[in-house]
Order: C-alpha cells, then sequence, then structure tokens
C-alpha cells in the first residue's frame, strides 16, 4: 500500500500484431526497459546510477532506493514526500525532473535527468570563489527555479550548494526535494477562506524542523515554522558562499551555528562586492516577513540587467573563476 504507483508515466510502443497491423500500446517503463552504468553517487538511503533507456537511448541518473533499508530507518513519509513533490515540479529547466518511478520486490526507482556537472559545492570547491559574474549567473538560476517552486506551493527547506547539481552545459538543476513541505497547489481551486497568498499564514507554515544547519533560518530554529521566506534566507547564504567561498554562519558544533544564526552573527571579508552586500543584508533578515521576496530580488541592482526566465535557460554558463 504505501509504496502505491499513483500516476506512473507510459511510453507508447509500436507493435506489430498478429494480423500484420501496426498497433501503438501503452507500456510501463521497468527496470529491464533501462540498461545500468556507473554508479554516480550514493545517499544515505539510496545509490544512484548512470543508465540508459535501452530503447531511445536516452541517458539518466536512477536513483535506487531499498526498501528494507527505508522501512528500517522509517523513511517512507520522505521517500513519498520527494517523489510527490518532484511530480509536481515537472516543468521547469532549473529542477531535476522526475521522468518514471517504478519497483520491484526490493528496490524503488525513479528516473531523473542527469546531471553531469556534478555538485555546485564541488565545483565552488574547485575553483575556491566565484567571481561576481559566476555569482550573478548561478544565482539567477537558482533564484529562478526557486521562483517556479514558490509558484509550484513547494517550499524546499534544505537550499545549500551539495542540493545544487549541474547537467552537462554546467546549468543548475535543484534536487533532494525529501524534505520539502508542499502547500495547496496555487493551481488547483480552493477554498474561498484560504485566500492568503503570503508566505507564513497559518494555513502555510510548515512545521517540522529540517534542513542544514548553516543554511537553516532563524524562524525555524525560533518558532520552528518555515515558509517561502525561510527558502530565501538560504538563497542569501548561498551567494555568500559563492563569494567567500564559505558559508556565512559557522560554528564549531551545530548548536554554536544556531546561535549564530538567532544572533544574526556573522561578517563580511574585505573586498565584498558592495551590492551583493546589500542584497545578503536584504536576504539575511531575521524576521521572514520583512526578508525580499523573489521578485524583490529579481530587481535588486546586483542582478541589474540580468535575464530571468527561458532567456536565462538559453545563456551559455560563464567559465568558471
Ligand atoms: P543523503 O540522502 O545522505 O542526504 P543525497 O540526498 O545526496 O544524500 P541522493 O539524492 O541519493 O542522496 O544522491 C546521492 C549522490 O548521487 C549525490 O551525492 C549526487 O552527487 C549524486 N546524484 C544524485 N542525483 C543525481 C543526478 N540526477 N545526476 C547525477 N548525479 C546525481
Amino acid at each position: 500500500e504505501e509504496w502505491k504507483d499513483k500516476g506512473a508515466a507510459v511510453s507508447l510502443r509500436r507493435e506489430v500484431d498478429a494480423e500484420g497491423r501496426t498497433v501503438i500500446k501503452s507500456v510501463k517503463k521497468g527496470v529491464r526497459d533501462f540498461s545500468f552504468g556507473r554508479i554516480l553517487g550514493e545517499g544515505s538511503y539510496s545509490t544512484v546510477y548512470f543508465a540508459t533507456d535501452r530503447q531511445t537511448l536516452r541517458e539518466y541518473a536512477i536513483k535506487v532506493l531499498e526498501k528494507k533499508h527505508i522501512i528500517k530507518e522509517k523513511k517512507i513519509k520522505y521517500v513519498n514526500i520527494e517523489k510527490n513533490t518532484l511530480n509536481r515540479l515537472t516543468d521547469h529547466p532549473g529542477i531535476v525532473r522526475l521522468y518514471y518511478t517504478f519497483q520491484d520486490e526490493a528496490s524503488l526507482y525513479y528516473v531523473l535527468d542527469l546531471c553531469n556537472g556534478g555538485e555546485l559545492l564541488g565545483v565552488l570547491k574547485k575553483t575556491g570563489t566565484f567571481d561576481v559574474e559566476c555569482t550573478r549567473f548561478y544565482g539567477a538560476q537558482i533564484l529562478d527555479a526557486i521562483a517556479y517552486m514558490h509558484s509550484r506551493g513547494v517550499i524546499h527547506r534544505d537550499l545549500k550548494p551539495e542540493n545544487v547539481l549541474l547537467d552537462d552545459q554546467m546549468h543548475v538543476k535543484i534536487t533532494d526535494f525529501g524534505t520539502a513541505k508542499l502547500l495547496p497547489d496555487p493551481r488547483e481551486p480552493r477554498p474561498p477562506e484560504d485566500s492568503n497568498q503570503g508566505g507564513m499564514s497559518d494555513g502555510q507554515k510548515a512545521t517540522s524542523f529540517v534542513g542544514t544547519a548553516e543554511y537553516v533560518s532563524p524562524e525555524l530554529l525560533t518558532d520552528k515554522s518555515a515558509g517561502k521566506p525561510s527558502d530565501l534566507w538560504a538563497f542569501g547564504c548561498i551567494i555568500y558562499q559563492l563569494l567567500v567561498g564559505r558559508p556565512p554562519f559557522k560554528g564549531a558544533t551545530e548548536y554554536l551555528t544556531f546561535q549564530r544564526i538567532v544572533a544574526l552573527d556573522y561578517e563580511f571579508p574585505p573586498g565584498f562586492p558592495p551590492a551583493a552586500r546589500d542584497l545578503v543584508e536584504r536576504c539575511l533578515v531575521l524576521d521572514p516577513n520583512r526578508r525580499l521576496t523573489v521578485e524583490h530580488i529579481k530587481n535588486h541592482e546586483f542582478f541589474d540587467g540580468q535575464q530571468f526566465g527561458k532567456e536565462l535557460w538559453r545563456m551559455k554558463a560563464p567559465r568558471l573563476r
């Protein structure tokens, strides 16, 4: 029951029947339709493989989750959140797309966009820091993807450079929706009394405590609540990290990191670009209601002249430096 496959993806297959007529059959994709290659990475509950669709030769990343392990570790909820969230976010180049899901007795399989460029964190570690041009480009792509997921009623809640993957064009694909919060889908009809469009109304508040210490928003620590503004706090942390090489709040322990966050205890190193400083200062605001929104950030001087939307995803990624 828990693994029930709702809305399973199918592919159409052309076949010739016994009378020699061509018929189109709808076939659900399964493990046998893919040839599995090298391991791309491993998570606590999963192994991600390079794979090729035997029919189309299209390349994918397939995430394999062992059912026994997930049940033992009580992660069924997170596995389902990830799938349901990805199924809502199939229409943006900046989000890892889920094409098919299927299962066998032992495992669950998620067929995903292949991200050959690795994690943004890995790329940043190689260069140490990004210059303003790179920070603007990657910042813009991350922001555009956040705008899309928020418009679909999804709060990520764990944005960080490890969860920003890069494809073969070195364009952003956001991943790891296992701890996301699904708000009522804005495209679905809603009861008339639920008219609040903002980020933090009671109906939209996400209550569970999730995330990564360095990027956790102060409201999650003090009120145990996270809304759309919490993702923009993390966005501010990421912009700072791209330019400096380390996140703004980092203590020797998680507890000390949390103390720094709620005290807004961070500093800009000398030479930090002034427009970026102003942007970060307006994202790293303790009161989530006073933080910049996605639209404010797009119009901030740091992004002066920057394209968003379709044009942004046609751009060539800048050389990393
Ligand atoms: P944990 O569950 O421990 O937090 P995780 O969330 O990184 O780890 P996965 O999402 O299963 O776990 O990813 C495991 C590794 O596989 C990641 O480190 C990532 O580098 C790689 N990976 C994940 N998705 C893709 C993809 N679509 N394309 C290429 N590599 C991927």
